[in-house]
């Protein structure tokens, strides 16, 4: 009985997964099937949906597209690759620390979005609360991230997206700088309220070296204008665990290719008092991702994998689903899905010793046998131009190949690691 009611709540969960797919056939074929396609185990994807979902002793059918567990549940075999059926796939380990709202801005690939953005004439033109030049400079800030299909115009009269004002006659707390508010209908959230008098509250555990409406410097007004820019277009605080925010209505979707912690984040909370210092590189992966202008443009993400001991190699892919039990390193800049006009293929290579290897050289196992071409996992640049950086490569007896855009890298900079000549090109993160 216990059995049946489990594994009903299994299907119900798996519905709701169907329908979040919508190219899945949800009409499962209701005949007796026998056991002569009985699943015996060895599809390492098919075997951790088991695990996950807590079927490992369930009846399985291989039916060729698609295996059949138990009379009740489907798991599409190219699904079961990309990794759409893991639980909380998205989380693994330290990674994906930036979340985003459901709700975004509706906009799409190809096309920019205008955000028309107004001044309220509660905000001074003069004197120390004249926040409308950090204003203008954070927009600009936004509209220089590469890749981003959203951008920022200050309006004076007419419609406008955001409102930006005073938050007299709707106050936020004395000790807030300022607020502002989630997307929603396809808009942008709107009004972001600033604080005119906020109140600097230095160390919390002493009460009298509180200051009372502080002087905000201008790259404080500037960091806090593009963090609340932030929030009106759906991104959540990146350090959200640690101020205890759950996901509420609004949601806690995960960025694929974060980290649990980014101190660089613009997107960090409890940050008031914070000068602006630029976006960090997981901001621009954030940006780049969830309002990517060019679609075919991805992180080139790195893998690490343990073989035992001190051996390990490392892996490559711009499809953030492809490793799912590997340790996530990092990304090495930006590549394409397609071949964009001035790149080349950037193939993915298998050495028999289960190291992988990427290069521009479609040579490679003619140089070395052991190397068998496994794909071109997307397309980079072979020489420099203004928007791309080099990618430096790197190689040890026991790591393995490694790729990394820092030339000063500390993870190769200890013994046993030869190498750092550029092996091609990639979008530049700024
Ligand atoms: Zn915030």
């Amino acid at each position: 009985m216990k059995r049946t009611f489990y594994l009903m709540a299994i299907c119900v969960c798996l519905l709701f997964s169907c329908k979040m797919e919508s190219d899945l056939d949800p009409v499962i074929p209701d005949q007796d099937l026998g056991l002569s396609n009985l699943y015996l185990g060895g599809d390492k994807d098919m075997d951790r949906f088991l695990e996950l979902y807590g079927l490992k002793n369930a009846e399985v059918q291989d039916l060729g597209e698609f295996y059949f567990v138990d009379n009740c549940i489907l798991a599409n075999k190219d699904k079961l690759l990309s990794g759409v059926y893991d639980i909380n796939s998205d989380k693994k380990g330290n990674e994906n620390a930036q979340v985003r709202t459901t709700a975004l801005v509706s906009s799409s690939a190809w096309n920019y979005k205008l955000i028309k953005v107004k001044i309220d004439n509660s905000i001074p033109s003069s004197g120390v609360d004249n926040w409308r030049p950090e204003i203008e400079q954070a927009l600009e800030d936004l509209n220089d991230v590469k890749n981003f299909r959203l951008k920022f115009e200050l309006v004076s009269s007419g419609d406008y997206d955001i409102l930006i004002k005073s938050d007299v006659g709707d106050p936020i707390p004395y000790n807030a700088i300022a607020g502002a508010d989630w997307p929603s209908s396809g808009l942008p959230g709107s009004p972001i309220l600033i604080n005119l008098d906020y109140t600097n509250i230095n160390d919390p555990s002493n009460p009298y070296d509180d200051i009372y409406n502080w002087t905000v410097p201008s790259a404080v007004k500037r960091r806090n204008i593009v963090h609340e820019i932030g929030h009106c277009i759906g991104y959540r605080h990146t350090n959200y665990e640690d101020l205890n925010e759950g996901p509420g209505s609004i949601g806690q979707i995960y960025v694929p290719g974060t980290f649990t912690t980014d101190p660089n984040s613009v997107m960090n909370g409890g940050t008031a008092n914070t000068p602006w210092s630029g976006f960090s590189p997981f901001d621009i992966l954030t940006c780049r991702t969830i309002y990517n202008y060019d679609w075919g443009e991805v992180p080139l993400f790195t893998y690490r994998t343990s073989h035992g001991g001190n051996l390990m190699s490392h892996h490559w892919s711009g499809d953030w689903y492809e490793y799912q039990n590997y340790s996530y390193q990092g990304f090495t800049g930006f590549f394409y899905q397609y071949q964009k006009s001035g790149t080349v293929p950037l193939y993915r290579y298998n050495h028999t010793t289960g190291l992988d290897y990427i290069s521009i050289d479609s040579n490679i196992p003619n140089i070395d046998s052991a190397f068998t071409l496994d794909k071109i996992i997307g397309y980079v640049y072979n020489s420099s131009n203004s928007e791309n950086i080099p990618v430096y490569e790197w190689y040890h007896p026991n790591e393995g190949h490694y790729f990394t855009t820092n030339s000063n890298e500390g993870y190769v900079s200890g013994a046993g690691w030869v190498g750092g000549g550029v092996a091609f090109y990639v979008e530049s993160f700024y």
